[in-house]
């Protein structure tokens, strides 16, 4: 048997493999699954669809019935490039009470624990089943999660209270708004300026895309918002452009024009429907530019998608975790998280996680061992209302 760690010096083992969402996760999750492996745990790896650098991995420990509390969590972490850090990123520096390092607070600091509470499950005879669920690829737009679901689905018995562990302050949030975005390519028609009459500017038409952005933001903002929405700061479904590039010269009609269009939806509101708004509008102004030269078009391609957390009525997740923390509060969030996948696929979801999402992504990431603390107190209860 492998010796049993401690949720630190598991989380010192997770911060020391640099995960950067663009570069391997593979030692990590070999890692994990050898651990697990020590303790006699079967853990399942699931490859990504495309890059052999990558995988996700899950478990199942206590009685092979449905039900489980699964613990979810994402391995890979944001850049640290161009950061100012005092210390090394990857490697744990407890100071002044802080726990320094990429990936403490967002969010190995819960992996760790997920990963400690798994073995500890597996020896404490759990009466209800606990599951594991890490993934990669969730900082470049939460797109490792659905894949993971649909193989845990295959091997696991189905969970039925999901429990995503990004920093939350240890509190409960059953809200988040959904998010897609799209690159957008015009592809115009190049004349000198002066015969523009005869050219299309990818610059102008692209533009006028822009423009509908705009117009969107102010009619979102006057209807009123519907009880969900309202929850949310600001409580409207927002597009933002923010990137641009085209053109080369003064001079000349611009051929080409990209950026990017984002969606923020509140909870309720169609993500297929503000999709086929936008690519109507694109059709509508992509018909006049081929009026001019029927060659040229605009292109959409949807690079991420975030469905919203949509807060439950009498959520299994959410009174889990309010019955262990004792936490009351409403509490949405900006941010999109991999919860709104597995709700997606009929999961209960809940998100609460230790450390304050203020310090994620940022030089010199902590995670206060208050907060380590505290999640690992939760985990004790958890375990004890599993057992
Ligand atoms: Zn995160």
């Amino acid at each position: 048997m492998t010796e049993k760690l401690s949720p630190r010096a598991i989380l010192d083992k997770l911060v020391s493999f640099p995960t950067v969402s663009h570069d391997t996760n593979l030692p990590l999750i070999e890692w994990v699954q050898a651990y697990l492996a020590g303790h006699g745990i079967t853990a399942r790896q699931h490859p990504h669809e495309t890059d052999p650098a990558k995988a996700a991995l899950f478990a199942h420990v206590g009685p092979d019935i449905e039900g489980a509390v699964v613990l979810s969590g994402h391995t890979d972490v944001v850049p640290v490039a161009g950061q100012p850090w005092s210390t090394d990123p990857f490697t744990v520096v407890e100071k002044d009470g802080k726990l320094f390092g990429r990936g403490t607070c967002d969010m190995k600091g819960f992996d760790a624990l997920a990963i400690w509470a798994l073995v500890e499950g597996h020896y404490a005879g759990l009466s209800r089943p606990l599951q594991l669920a890490l993934s990669y690829d969730e900082e470049i737009g939460c797109t490792g999660a659905a894949p993971l679901i649909v193989s845990m689905n295959k091997y696991l018995p189905k969970g039925s209270a999901v429990i995503v562990g990004e920093p939350s302050m240890m509190g409960a949030v059953t809200g988040h708004k959904g998010g897609t975005g799209f690159k957008v390519h015009v592809r115009g028609f190049e004349v000198h300026s002066s015969l523009m009459h005869t050219g299309v500017n990818a610059i102008m038409y692209g533009a006028k895309l822009i423009d509908w952005a705009n117009e969107m933001n102010i009619e979102n903002r006057a209807n009123d918002p519907t009880a969900i929405a309202a929850t949310f700061e600001p409580p409207w479904t927002t597009v933002h452009v923010g990137t641009i590039e085209g053109g080369t010269a003064h001079n000349i009609t611009a051929l080409d024009c990209h950026f990017g269009l984002d969606f923020r939806f509140v909870p309720g509101e169609s993500r297929a429907d503000w999709v086929a708004r936008a690519k109507a509008k694109a059709a509508d102004i992509e018909a006049e530019m081929q009026a001019v030269v029927p060659e040229t078009y605009i292109d959409m391609q949807e690079f991420f998608s975030v469905p919203p957390l949509t807060p439950e009525e009498d959520g299994a997740a959410e009174s889990l975790v309010r019955r262990l923390t004792g936490d009351n509060a409403s509490r949405v969030v900006s941010y999109g998280t991999e919860g709104g996948h597995f709700q997606e696929a009929g999961y209960s979801t809940v998100i609460c996680g230790p450390g304050d999402i203020a310090q994620a992504h940022q030089p010199d990431e902590f995670l206060t061992v208050a907060q380590f603390d505290a999640g690992h107190d939760f985990m004790q209860k958890l375990l004890a209302a599993c057992t």
